[in-house]
């Protein structure tokens, strides 16, 4: 469905005095490029050195360096272009963007403005409500700046220029995001399909992906609204904040009757509140020029078609492969395919197994557990043999469903392996009827009165169940206590 068109849901309108209103939203995301070398320069991107340690005689913009464009930033834009289904622009131009910021030591921006490398394209996002379309305005490639510090000597700033040069992309979304659930489930998508492609390592906290956001709110139906835009949103989490406070801010002038002005904000996460940082009147003019410094950037169609060739398995294949041959559920496979670790970590487990099974376990157990303790699947102190073992003593009936989450605990905190275990450990699950039914025999025998309310009243059947499992130390196989239970109490 074309989002443009898509009518106002319900459940996502924003209540006001006058009414419910409509946030509409659209994302401008500055993706780090993975490359070992800068945009126009061999200095190295690695993060964390030594300040001002990474900077070439380019990034520093001594008189005279000229600029030489680095082939794999390139090729990474094009994969990620690809990666979005979006028009691959096989001639784009460098511009200078002009504005004047002591960590800005050329005194302009090389970017692209006009003529970027990569066209229109749309990105499937999945919410609670659905699956979304977002369309892709465009992606171009651009210089980051360096980085000024304040908070290190009372009288001076310093400059970092570490960064000045590292090559980015931006992505720049249409407005067709509605909601704050959205946009986050936007990015979150994004940056799954930029770690598949591995164009962009999407890691918020070291700055490799940063949002401007732009917000407006309108009455379902009507015209876009005057939007603001929020600078250099840096999690997730604060994006959808951002957006909740700055389209209450908005609702809030518009049903005092004021109107909205055009301005740059930032968002103060600690305030909870957006502020201003500039309005329109205030806006540079960058005087956008083509840089004479560089050729247009151009190339055919056969290195477009190696690196389609060369594309991995993006995370809407896989989740459609998945759902296809494992016959797992749509949410299901859209948890497993997130990240490509846990997608091949699952691959392991499922290989040769009940494919639902082992999704369940690797879901509800697995994951869980890793997020409790604040891990992800690189740090998982279980491997997938581990619990494809576990998974393995279910389905034999070694073990029931029960004691496998107590195996997993062991397995999680201990390690070892799961069959040698169950061994040591004496938690094979009793299938074995004579001792199941001398259990069942003993309980009957000692609760006549509880004998005769499930005779009366059968869900009363789950006390007894309770019973001969507490008694055989939860070994008991559940299917064979149910079935003895119901045979002799006659239910
Ligand atoms: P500019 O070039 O001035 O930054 P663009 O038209 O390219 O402006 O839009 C920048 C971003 O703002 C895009 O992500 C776009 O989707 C979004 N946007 C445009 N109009 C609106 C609006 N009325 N409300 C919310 N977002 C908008
Ligand atoms: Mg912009």
């Amino acid at each position: 469905m074309n989002m443009h068109s898509r009518p106002a849901d319900p459940k996502k309108l924003i209540k006001g005095a006058t009414g419910d209103w409509e946030v509409v939203i659209g994302m401008e995301i500055h993706a780090q490029v993975t490359s070992n070398s800068k945009l126009f320069s061999g200095s190295s991107t690695e993060f964390g050195g030594e300040p001002n340690s990474h900077v070439s005689l380019v990034d520093a913009a001594m008189p005279g360096m000229l600029p030489v464009i680095n082939a794999e930033c390139v090729k990474q834009a094009v994969r990620t272009g690809l990666g979005l289904k979006a028009q691959i622009n096989n001639r784009s131009v460098f511009d200078r963007k002009n504005y004047f910021y002591p960590d800005l030591p050329q005194g302009y921006q090389i970017s692209q403005y006009k003529s970027p490398i990569v066209g229109e394209g749309v990105v499937l996002v999945d919410t609670a409500d659905g699956q979304i379309e977002v369309g892709i305005e465009r992606l171009h490639l651009e210089q980051d700046a360096g980085k000024s510090i304040h908070d290190q000597h009372p009288t001076l700033s310093l400059v970092d220029l570490n960064r000045s040069g590292v090559a980015l992309m931006e992505i720049v979304s249409k407005p067709d995001l509605r909601s704050s659930e959205e946009a986050k489930a936007y990015v979150t998508k994004l940056r799954t399909i930029l770690r598949y492609l591995g164009t962009c390592d999407g890691d918020m906290e070291k700055g490799s992906l940063r949002a401007d956001v732009n917000v407006s709110v309108r009455k379902p139906g009507d015209d876009f609204g005057t939007r603001c835009e929020i600078k250099n949103v840096n999690s997730i989490r604060f994006i959808g904040q951002a957006i909740e406070t700055e389209a209450r801010r908005q609702i809030g002038i518009l049903e005092d009757g004021g109107r909205i002005d055009q301005e740059t904000r930032l968002f103060d996460p600690n305030r909870g509140e957006t502020r201003s940082m500039r309005s329109k009147e205030e806006a540079h003019d960058y005087r956008y020029f083509p840089d004479p410094d560089l050729l247009p950037l151009e190339f055919d169609d056969a290195f477009v078609a190696e690196l389609k060739a060369h594309l991995p398995e993006l995370p809407d294949e896989k989740k459609a492969r998945f759902v296809a041959d494992y016959g797992l559920s749509a949410y299901d496979a859209d948890v497993l395919v997130a990240e490509k670790e846990t997608a091949a970590y699952y691959e392991e487990v499922a290989k040769g197994r009940d494919a639902k099974a082992a999704a369940n376990f690797v879901i509800n157990e697995l994951f869980g557990r890793l997020n409790k303790e604040g891990k992800d699947i690189g740090s998982s102190p279980v491997s997938a043999a581990q619990i494809g073992a576990i998974v393995d003593l279910i389905a034999d009936g070694t073990i029931s469903g029960k004691i496998a989450k107590d195996l997993f605990e062991i397995v999680f905190t201990e390690g070892g392996d799961p069959r040698v275990l169950v061994e040591e450990r004496g938690m094979r699950q009793v299938t074995d009827t004579g001792a199941i039914e001398a259990a069942v025999d003993a309980i009957i025998a000692a609760n006549p009165d509880k004998v005769a309310q499930v005779q009366a009243k059968p869900t009363m059947l789950g006390w007894f169940v309770g019973q001969v499992m507490k008694q055989t130390g939860g070994k008991a196989n559940p299917q064979a206590v149910n079935d003895l239970l119901k045979g002799k109490l006659g239910i």
